[in-house]
C-alpha cells in the first residue's frame, strides 16, 4: 500500500539545513514526516510547489503587537493576520503593552488569549523591571516565553532598567538568554536639552547618536562578562557595536533590523519624516554597509522587523513629539526576499537568519528547520514574483508602512502553520489556530 500523508508538498525547491534540494515533503499530524517521498505516496491534500521555494516557516522574533493597548492601531488578531499574509509562521511579541506583561497574572492572561485569537504561533517576552527582579527566574520559564526583555534605554512604554546595579541583579536572577534594548539612558537624558520641538526629524539620530548605542552595549557586555549571563542585543544599529560584539561571541548574540538594512539617513528623514523615526535610529550609509558586512560574515544571528505601530496622526506630529516605531511585520519577508534577489545575501542565509537563528538564540523547540519531526511550518515563496508594496495591502489597523511604493521581486505566496495552510495568495484561510511556541526551559 502506498504511504499516506495528511499533506504533501510536491515539486518544490526546498531550503534544507544542509543545502537547497528539489525534493518533496510529507506531513502527518502537523509535523514533517518525510523529506523525500515516494512517487506513489498519497495525501489528503497535495500542494504543487512547482516553481516555488519551500522555506521552513519564517519567524519574526521582534514585534510589538500592542495588545492590550489601542486596537485602532494594532492587536494580536490583526498583527498575526498581517504576519501570515506576509509569509511568517511565528512571531515573538514584546511586553511593553498597556499594561505591560511583567507578572504571572498578566502573562497567564496573554498565554490564554493568544491561543484563542492568533493566526500564527507566538513566543512571548516578559518585561523586566526594577520591581519584578525576584520573579524573573520563574517568569522566564512560563509556557511560550521566549525570554526576558530589558529596556536599558527608554522607548515606548514605561519599562526600564537603566542602572548597572539593577542590571546586574537582573542578570543574576534566572539563566536563559536575556534580550536587551541597548541605548545608554543617561546619555539620552543628558543630550535632550540640545534639541527643541520642531527640529528636523533627522535630529533623532543626532540625539540618539552612535555613542548612545555603543556605550549601552559596552556597559551591558561588561556586566554580562561579570555575571556570565547570556545576552541578545536587539536591533544593533552601529558599525562600532557590530565590530565590538565579535569579541563576545561566547556571551552574546545579536539582531539587526530589516529597516537598518533597507533605509538610510538622510533620505529616510527627508522622505518619510516622522514615518522614518524609530529607536535606535536609522543612521547613515557607513552603518548600513557595516550591517550588511555583519550579515554576510555571520556576526548577525537574527533579523527582525521591530514592528511597532503608532497612529498615523501621531507620526505626523513634529519631532520629537512623534512617537518612535515603524510597522513591519507584514513587509519583512518581501523586503528580505528583494534583498536576496538584489544579491545582498543568499536565500540560505536569509533562512538561517529567520529560522535557525531565532531557534538557536531563544532555544525554540521543534521549529526553524525543514527536518523530520519538526513542526510542519512552511513559507512558500515565488522568487520571481514582482509586486509593489501598497498601503492598501497592510491589514494592521494603523494602515501605513514605511516601505510603501517599494518595488519588490520575490513574494511569499503560501504560509503553512503546523500542517495547515493559513494564507494562500493574499487570502487568510480557516480560523485562528495559533499556539504558543515551545522553548527549552
Ligand atoms: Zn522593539
Amino acid at each position: 500500500m502506498p504511504t499516506h500523508y495528511d499533506l504533501l508538498i510536491r515539486h518544490g525547491t526546498c531550503v534544507l539545513p544542509w543545502g537547497i534540494e528539489a525534493t518533496d515533503v510529507g506531513v502527518r499530524n502537523g509535523r514533517i514526516a518525510a523529506i523525500g517521498v515516494p512517487a506513489d505516496a498519497t495525501a489528503d491534500e497535495t500542494i504543487d510547489a512547482n516553481g516555488l521555494h519551500v522555506l521552513p516557516g519564517l519567524i519574526d522574533p521582534h514585534v510589538h503587537l500592542r495588545d492590550p493597548g489601542d486596537k485602532t492601531v494594532e492587536s494580536i488578531p490583526t498583527g498575526t493576520r498581517a504576519a501570515v499574509l506576509g509569509g511568517l509562521a511565528a512571531v515573538f511579541d514584546m511586553p511593553n503593552t498597556t499594561p505591560s506583561i511583567v507578572d504571572a497574572e498578566k502573562l497567564a492572561w496573554k498565554q490564554d488569549y493568544v491561543e484563542q485569537v492568533a493566526w500564527c504561533d507566538m513566543g512571548l517576552y516578559v518585561g523586566g523591571t526594577k520591581t519584578n527582579i525576584s520573579e524573573l527566574a520563574s517568569l522566564e520559564l512560563g509556557k511560550g516565553v521566549c525570554g526576558i526583555k530589558i529596556f536599558a534605554g527608554s522607548s515606548t512604554g514605561d519599562l526600564m532598567v537603566e542602572d548597572d546595579e539593577h542590571l546586574e541583579r537582573v542578570m543574576r536572577s534566572g539563566r536563559r538568554r536575556i534580550a536587551y534594548h541597548s541605548e545608554d539612558e543617561y546619555r539620552l537624558q543628558d543630550r535632550k536639552h540640545r534639541f527643541k520641538s520642531g527640529d528636523p526629524y533627522s535630529c533623532h539620530m543626532e540625539w540618539r547618536d552612535e555613542e548612545t548605542a555603543f556605550l549601552g552595549t559596552r556597559r551591558l557586555m561588561a556586566l554580562a562578562r561579570l555575571t556570565g549571563r547570556q545576552a541578545h542585543i536587539l536591533h544593533v544599529s552601529t558599525a562600532q557595536e557590530l565590530d565590538y560584539l565579535k569579541d563576545f561571541r561566547d556571551l552574546a548574540t545579536c539582531e539587526v533590523l530589516v529597516n537598518h538594512l533597507t533605509q538610510v539617513a538622510p533620505d529616510c528623514y527627508d522622505r518619510l519624516q516622522g514615518f522614518g523615526v524609530m529607536n535606535p535610529p536609522i543612521r547613515g550609509p557607513r552603518h548600513m554597509a557595516a550591517a550588511w558586512t555583519a550579515i554576510n560574515d555571520g556576526t548577525v544571528d537574527t533579523v527582525g522587523s521591530d514592528h511597532a505601530p503608532h497612529p498615523r496622526a501621531k507620526k505626523l506630529l513634529p519631532w520629537p513629539d512623534c512617537p518612535a516605531g515603524l510597522t513591519g511585520v507584514q513587509t519583512i519577508v518581501p523586503v528580505m526576499l528583494n534583498h536576496v534577489n538584489a544579491g545582498r545575501l543568499s536565500l540560505t542565509r536569509m533562512v538561517d537568519l529567520m529560522c535557525a537563528g531565532p531557534a538557536r538564540v531563544y532555544g525554540v523547540v521543534g521549529k526553524g528547520r525543514l527536518a523530520a519531526g519538526y513542526d510542519a511550518d512552511f513559507t512558500l515563496v515565488d522568487m520571481k514574483r514582482r509586486r509593489k508594496i501598497e498601503e492598501s495591502w497592510i491589514v494592521s489597523p494603523c494602515g501605513w508602512t514605511p516601505f510603501a511604493g517599494m518595488d519588490i521581486t520575490g513574494w511569499p505566496v503560501t504560509t503553512i502553520v503546523r500542517g495547515q495552510a493559513v494564507m494562500r495568495e493574499d487570502e487568510v484561510l480557516g480560523t485562528p489556530r495559533g499556539q504558543l511556541v515551545r522553548f527549552l526551559g
